[in-house]
């Protein structure tokens, strides 16, 4: 690996640009990117184009190059990026974070396998035990997790379908003495149904075709993912590469490593099995009435793997259970389109709550066990996270929205950190500075007077405004208090059953037809429903039913409730037709549409208030809890309570996701940040191809041009004074080979003067900024002219 990189590589950060337009940018990322050179710098954020092909990058002696480096001292490496977080988090005792986007594909998965295996190699030097074993977990978890949440899709073989964060805690010396995992919403309805072309969870085809003959007889299974519904689908397909037998021992290795008990692994061996027998299971509704199960001995197997009571599982299967006020309940029988709905919600649960134990199995033996005294227990915490990127589908249902939701909060953070970096960093280095309003619209306070009068410019530095993008409003469509989409999300889902999704949207019309970056296809003014009819504002005009909080609406509490209003835990009052999301009637396409920072998705709100309420009867979870499998009855500590005992309405998968989000968020910002940026080359996951139109969407809605204005309105570069002597030493006869001038400040000044560049930089404490690019740019054509 060449450590220098000479013209024909490009430039290395993309603030050399002679010009900061979408073609120059493009034309720098694409030589690089036929040179081998996928990364590249903005500053000290890391551009990353997946290369698709295995390039001479990584490994011990990479690593070794970079270790102990400034960030500009080597060509743009993510080892480079880890390499800064960790000096940071080590030096100047700072919890840092790794910010890893991109879209599906992109490569942040690979990134932050990277990082970790850097920090790894780079840590423990004594060889301490403790360490060790953290270093193993923290490694190893990749591969189970790997293995529970990710699956082949369309876009990436290996898509990981849960976005993770991972802090590593990190003792006085700097070695990781813990870790912590979490982990946000899992794709769970990928159990059910895949789209073609895709497959589910690797770890239900690694057990089908990773088991021994004597364990798959155990499990009641047989080897062809063909024979089970949840399977079926994605049977013929392959992982890249990959091996389902060596995947399937892996995993096993990786689990023991953790400390994963025998016990604890056979368990989870059986409730993948329980689960691929309960989607074979089918009802048939009998002539006399009532309701059976198509073939009994699926029940039998459900039982015997689940370690529950043959007659509780089938019970759980046709009916449920019902407070009918007081202490009393009742039996409801099931139709076959409930009972199935009620399996697939059980199926979808049970591997919900199998990840979740799998992640919180792995934080329990990373919990930091020598804590450092002389931080008042504190170790310093690098995080990284890896989070599912923006998603456009043909259809975009609930999931989709919380992703996209999900990458708005993280451009916001984005805008506001890149900006509040580049102040701190003057302050940091006395360099005095004034902003212009300091870009109000990126949300940031009025800007305050020079840090300090040191040698900087005078006047004072006027940061110029630049135009970015900032999405604070969309943010606040989606999150804010009683109006925003998830509150009227909840408000009807809590609503005793009257609300259609057609009421639904057009509550979300009424609330945001003047949103900018709202719109919805216009839908015909829906029937009066027959509960409650429209309400009349304080104008007199009359208006649809609302399910948000406007304060002249009707509340809907009043409408008297529905007939059906018998099942699920009590507070979910769900009518069997909305139980039913297959039922026919509730097949009506309806959408709306939100303009994101990365382009218009469309979703259809089909589905949304049944995903959002993420109903599971109270008998599966008391069937569950009352299994014999300690295992398995560790995921269901709701399921003690008896239904009479269930007041509380849990909260809904919305709520709980924008809760994550929101401490997500708070986290980060609370941290020094670094961030990737991945960008997918291609659709086809082909090497050496880099699609143009492709390139240029991602780089527009990563904000990639904006972030380049932004570093190069203030300083377009700030460079530690060696490392500025290492690149451009060469073009001063004082500074050449090496200089005799006291300090290397004295002698990249002596450089500057030679050059007649003095009057565009500002000297820092240990830094110098040059102010514009023209001056690096001349900088650049010396040296060019001299290598
Ligand atoms: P994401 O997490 O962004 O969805 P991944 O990290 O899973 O994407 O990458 C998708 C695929 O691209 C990987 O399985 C691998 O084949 C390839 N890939 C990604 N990064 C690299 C890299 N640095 N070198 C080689 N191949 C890579
Ligand atoms: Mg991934």
């Amino acid at each position: 690996m060449e450590d220098e990189e000479g013209p024909q590589c490009g430039k290395p950060d993309f603030v050399l640009l002679d010009q900061v337009t979408m073609e120059d940018f493009m034309e720098n990322l694409k030589l690089r990117f036929e040179k081998g050179r996928i990364y590249t710098y903005i500053g000290e954020v890391l551009v990353s184009v997946n290369p698709y092909q295995e390039l001479p990058l990584y490994g011990p002696e990479a690593i070794a190059r970079y270790q102990g480096r400034e960030l500009y001292e080597r060509p743009p490496h993510l080892y480079a990026v880890a390499n800064a977080a960790y000096r940071a988090m080590k030096r100047r005792s700072r919890d840092t974070c790794i910010v890893i986007s991109g879209e599906s594909g992109a490569g942040k998965t690979e990134a932050s396998k990277h990082i970790m295996q850097y920090i790894a190699a780079v840590t423990n030097p004594s060889q301490r035990a403790e360490v060790e074993r953290v270093k193993n977990v923290l490694l190893k978890s990749t591969c189970v997790l790997e293995a529970f949440g990710n699956a082949r899709t369309n876009r990436n073989h290996n898509s990981s379908r849960f976005g993770k964060y991972m802090d590593i805690n990190f003792d006085f010396k700097g070695d990781p003495v813990g870790g912590h995992i979490h982990s946000y919403l899992l794709e769970k309805s990928r159990v059910l149904k895949q789209h073609v072309g895709e497959r589910n969870f690797h770890a239900f085809y690694q057990v089908l075709r990773g088991c021994e003959d004597s364990e798959l007889r155990e499990l009641h299974l047989q080897r062809s993912p063909t024979l089970y519904n949840f399977t079926r689908q994605g049977a013929g397909l392959s992982v890249s590469d990959s091996d389902e037998k060596s995947h399937h021992q892996a995993v096993i290795e990786a689990m023991q490593v953790i400390g994963f008990r025998a016990e604890e692994v056979g368990s989870v061996h059986r409730i993948l099995a329980a689960i691929l027998h309960l989607g074979n299971i089918e009802f048939v509704e009998k002539e006399e009435g009532g309701l059976a199960v198509s073939e009994e001995v699926l029940v039998d197997h459900v039982a015997e793997l689940t370690a529950t009571p043959r007659e509780m599982v089938l019970r759980c299967l046709l009916a449920r259970t019902v407070a009918s006020g007081g202490r009393e309940v009742i039996e409801k029988g099931h139709t076959a389109a409930e009972a199935s709905y009620a399996r697939d919600a059980c199926a979808k649960a049970v591997y919900q709550r199998l990840f979740e134990w799998v992640v919180n199995r792995i934080n329990s033996v990373m919990e930091t066990r020598d804590r450092d005294p002389r931080r008042d227990g504190k170790d310093t915490v690098i995080g990284v996270l890896d989070i599912y990127g923006f998603e456009v589908f043909p259809v975009n249902s609930f999931e989709q929205f919380c992703i996209n939701y999900c990458n708005e909060k993280l451009q916001q953070l984005f805008i506001q950190l890149i900006l509040k970096q580049e102040q701190e960093e003057y302050e940091r280095e006395g360099i005095a500075w004034q902003s212009v309003s300091a870009a109000p619209h990126l949300g940031l306070g009025a800007g305050r007077g020079g840090a300090g009068s040191g040698p900087g410019l005078e006047p004072p530095l006027l940061l110029p405004q630049v135009e970015y993008f900032n999405n604070a409003t969309i943010v606040d469509l989606v999150e804010r208090p009683h109006r925003g989409i998830l509150a009227v999300l909840d408000e009807a889902c809590s609503s005793a059953g009257t609300i259609t999704d057609r009421i639904f949207l057009q509550t979300l019309d009424t609330h945001h037809r003047h949103h900018p970056h709202y719109t919805s296809r216009q839908v015909p003014p829906p029937p009066r429903p027959a509960c409650s009819g429209a309400g009349t504002s304080p104008t007199g005009a009359t208006a649809p039913v609302s399910v948000g909080t406007g304060d002249w609406m009707p509340p809907l509490q009043e409408c008297p409730p529905p007939p059906f209003l018998l099942c699920l835990d009590p507070g979910l009052s769900l009518s069997p037709l909305q139980l039913c999301p297959t039922d026919k009637t509730m097949e009506f396409g309806r959408d709306f549409r939100i303009k994101h920072y990365a382009g218009d998705v469309t979703y259809s709100v089909q589905g949304f208030m049944d995903k959002n309420r993420d109903a599971l009867f109270q008998d599966f979870k008391r069937l569950l809890y009352n299994s014999t499998d300690p295992t398995l009855r560790a995921m269901w500590p709701d399921g003690q309570q008896d239904i009479t005992e269930v007041t509380k309405r849990p909260l809904t998968a919305g709520t709980l996701f924008k809760n994550s989000m929101v401490a997500l968020v708070e986290n980060l910002a609370s941290k020094e940040p670094f961030y990737v940026r991945c960008i997918k080359p291609n659709e086809d996951k082909v090497a050496a191809k880099l699609d143009e139109g492709h390139c240029r969407h991602q780089v527009a809605y990563l904000g990639l041009l904006e972030n380049v204005r932004v570093r190069r309105a203030g300083f377009a570069s700030r460079q530690p004074y060696p490392r500025f002597l290492l690149r451009y030493k060469m073009t001063c006869e004082y500074t050449w080979p090496n200089h005799l001038l006291g300090s290397d400040r004295a002698a990249v000044s002596a450089l500057l003067e030679q050059h007649g560049l003095q009057g565009d930089v500002a000297f820092g404490h240990s830094k110098l900024f040059v102010r514009s690019p023209q001056t690096l740019v001349a900088l650049e054509q010396s040296r060019a002219r001299l290598i």
